[in-house]
């Protein structure tokens, strides 16, 4: 991870929706003399950057709770008030899919202006089969609408919903209902890429973590892990064990977790935003992963509730300033683990002959400039399979 393969003075030739070569721009312009050329001017061109970790579909942002917080109530404390992802899902609930659409598609067009052409949603604030259906339908059709490379997610089991909550049984009858409704609907449909669990205590435990994953696992689902957010519970251990592409937060793995995540082809994906965002001092122990020879991934972890920002390169500078990566490290967790991160490793991710051209441009001449400028907004234009997907002028960037 400590090598991103940052290099200048070199141009990238494009044929149709992949990189045909990266070398000397007169090389290329012998090679390829009727291109199209765009000027970069000398500017940072990166891979387009890979958010694997969002919660994009969502009616009312959660304004409210940010006073709560610094007034000291908690976020399990907000939860069994019933705010936190429960009024999200009170609030899904009541919306028509058309009206889900209209809200998500700005949300996402500013995501898109911060550089990112690839983005894993999730649904996970219905929590009943036609609500994670209707969510998972808002993905699909966002992704005819907008250029960006959509991966949609089903979460299910993000919370267990109140009315299950509130009876006796009503916990084993939920998970019966992941499995054996909402899945197989989900599945049937074609909604979903990946399944997902917050496996947390007080949420989903780690053998109900397991039914639900494996029964997913079956459907042809990858299969993806909120895992050690708040407390070392055996996530990151489960997630090595079943196979997950990724195992999410980690804000408290424990030493074993780091271990067995480093032996495992399971991506470690950090949410440094959110640890800022609700007033933690602890981070996840990014170094210790790497150092260990994890696979680290940063995502914004874009939501109403806990991490209510679009801006990717901010994600990076909290990389470097809290997790202590390097700039490289930043870059290769932003783009290629966060496409490791999605099944997608071999497509996009690197500006490298064969791989999807998916890029971004952005106002710096030194990659170390976009985490230090911090908050900033530096991304002048980005292409998905080659075609316009941001641009900050009228004209192609
Ligand atoms: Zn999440």
């Amino acid at each position: 991870m400590s090598d991103a393969a940052i290099v200048t003075g070199v141009a990238v030739a494009v044929v149709g929706e992949k990189i045909a070569a990266v070398g000397s721009q007169a090389e290329l312009e012998r090679s390829y003399p009727g291109a199209t050329r765009v000027d970069c001017a000398g500017r940072l061109l990166a891979p387009g950057l890979v958010d694997s970790h969002t919660h994009a579909i969502f009616g009312r942002p959660r304004f409210e709770e940010q006073e709560l917080r610094a007034s000291g109530i908690d976020y399990m404390e907000i939860a069994r008030r019933g705010g936190g992802i429960h009024s999200s899902v009170r609030d899904l609930r009541g919306r028509p899919e058309d009206e889900l659409v209209t809200l998500a598609m700005p949300r996402l067009q500013r995501l898109a202006a911060h550089g990112v052409t690839t983005v894993e949603v999730k649904s996970g604030y219905g929590l009943t089969p036609e609500d994670e259906l209707k969510s998972l339908r808002v993905i699909r059709r966002l992704g005819e609408h907008l250029p960006m490379r959509f991966v949609p997610t089903w979460l299910g089991a993000h919370e267990i919903p109140q009315e299950y909550r509130d009876v006796p049984e009503g916990r084993s009858e939920y998970v019966r209902l992941l499995v054996s409704s909402m899945l197989p609907g989900v599945a049937s449909e074609g909604l979903a890429r990946f399944a997902d669990v917050f496996c947390e205590p007080g949420v989903f435990t780690i053998d109900e973590t397991r039914t639900i994953l494996t029964a997913a696992r079956s459907a042809g689902l990858g299969l993806k892990l909120h895992a050690d957010e708040l407390r070392a519970s055996g996530g990151a251990e489960l997630a090595a064990e079943i196979g997950a592409t990724s195992a999410d937060h980690l804000a408290a793995i424990s030493e074993s977790g780091i271990r067995v995540l480093a032996e495992s082809n399971t991506v470690a994906t950090l949410l440094p935003g959110t640890m800022l965002f609700l007033g933690k001092e602890k981070q996840a122990p990014a170094r210790a992963l790497i150092d260990a020879g994890a696979a680290v991934a940063l995502a914004t972890d874009f939501n109403p509730g806990t991490s209510p920002t679009t801006n990717f390169p901010l994600i990076m500078t909290l990389g470097v300033s809290q997790l202590r990566m390097s700039v490289a490290e930043t870059f290769v967790a932003a783009t290629v683990n966060g496409a490791a991160a999605l099944s997608l490793v071999h497509h996009v991710g690197q500006i490298a002959p064969g791989y999807s051209a998916d890029l971004a441009l952005f106002d710096a001449s030194d990659a170390r400039e976009l985490p230090y400028w911090y908050g900033d907004h530096r991304c002048t234009g980005s292409w998905v399979r080659g075609r316009v997907c941001h641009s900050s002028t009228a004209e192609t960037p």
